[in-house]
């Protein structure tokens, strides 16, 4: 696993994009610069990763557009040691994004193949969430939450309550909602305290779906 001087100069040039796309938080910038996003493809679309595409990575599963990824991290607000709960983990390229970023990271995915490969690469590349976890996002991660973040990376017909539930009070839920065939409306709730949820809605989005039940 090589990362090189060219590897470098193609994810300059995919943040000056992400940039004039309109992301304006350093520390999302930063990380973006910082992680061989050709890393967590599978070989042979080693070329395009720094294209702002999303990519198949095995299981019928995509990694997210960087531009996706970086959106959704600053909607976020990531700080330092901040805990932040990521359902579909896929690749591993989004919680490496959070963990550059200073996050202590949970992740949960639902595809056993993907869990298992991702497991084996983030400690390669010296990327350490606190946990990784086999299982069902719907449910979310109770044992660890309360959560300062939480990041959904598939499409969901509905906002599963037990996300809501593991937020900390003005934590963000960052979800992107809608039927699966269709696109999906970035939605954003912000927790004012035990019952209140403030709502943003931003813009359309793209997701492979949040799936239920296992088959
Ligand atoms: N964050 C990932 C995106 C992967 S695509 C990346 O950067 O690569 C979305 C992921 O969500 C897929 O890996 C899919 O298997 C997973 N997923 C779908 N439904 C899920 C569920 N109910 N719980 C956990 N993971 C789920």
């Amino acid at each position: 696993m090589k990362d090189t001087a060219k590897h470098q100069g193609l994810r300059n040039q995919l943040v000056t994009l992400l940039e004039q796309k309109g992301i304006t938080d350093k520390n999302v910038l930063e990380a973006i610069r910082k992680i061989p996003r050709h890393l967590f493809l599978n070989s042979g679309f080693e070329d395009y990763a720094y294209q702002d595409k999303p990519f198949p990575i095995g299981a019928g599963q995509t990694i997210s557009q960087p531009y996706t990824v970086a959106f959704q991290s600053q909607l976020l607000e990531v700080k330092k040691e901040s805990k932040i709960l990521e359902v579909g983990t896929g690749s591993g390229y989004q919680t490496a994004v959070l963990y550059a970023m200073g996050a202590k990271v949970y992740s949960i995915e639902r595809q056993n193949e993907l869990f298992k490969s991702t497991s084996l690469l983030l400690p390669k590349l010296g990327i350490r969430p606190k946990h990784l976890s086999f299982g069902d996002g719907y449910k979310g991660l109770p044992n660890y939450a309360p959560y300062d973040g939480i990041i959904v990376t598939a499409g969901a017909p509905l906002i599963p309550k037990p996300l809501m539930a593991q937020l900390k009070i003005g934590g963000r839920l960052v979800i992107p909602v809608g039927e699966e065939s269709r696109s999906q409306i970035m939605t954003l709730l912000i927790r004012r305290d035990e019952t209140r949820f403030e709502k943003h809605e931003l813009g359309e989005f793209r997701f492979v779906p949040l799936l239920e039940n296992k088959n």
